[in-house]
């Protein structure tokens, strides 16, 4: 798959899902989605994901996981 693809999009070969060649995995928490044909010609595939809506709600939740992961581990008593 081109480099220009989103990262959340996992190539599979199958037949049914044609001319798309892959899911997302844009929902996180191991939801999967399979992107319409125009998201996949238009997001997925041209280097553009970052203007899909998938793609700019799942980053703003890995920031906030990330946040608060780095709050937690700063909190005094915290023992890993
Ligand atoms: S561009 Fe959007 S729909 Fe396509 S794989 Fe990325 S998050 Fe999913």
């Amino acid at each position: 798959m081109a480099e220009k693809s989103c990262p959340y999009l996992k190539k599979v070969e199958c037949d049914w899902l044609y001319p798309v060649e892959g899911y997302c995995e844009g929902y996180g928490g191991g939801k999967l989605r399979i992107p319409s044909i125009a998201e996949y010609r238009e997001f997925c595939t041209s280097g553009r994901h970052t203007q899909c809506q998938t793609y700019v709600f799942r980053k703003k939740d890995e920031e906030v996981d990330h946040a608060s992961r780095q709050k937690d581990e700063t909190e005094p008593g915290h023992h890993r």
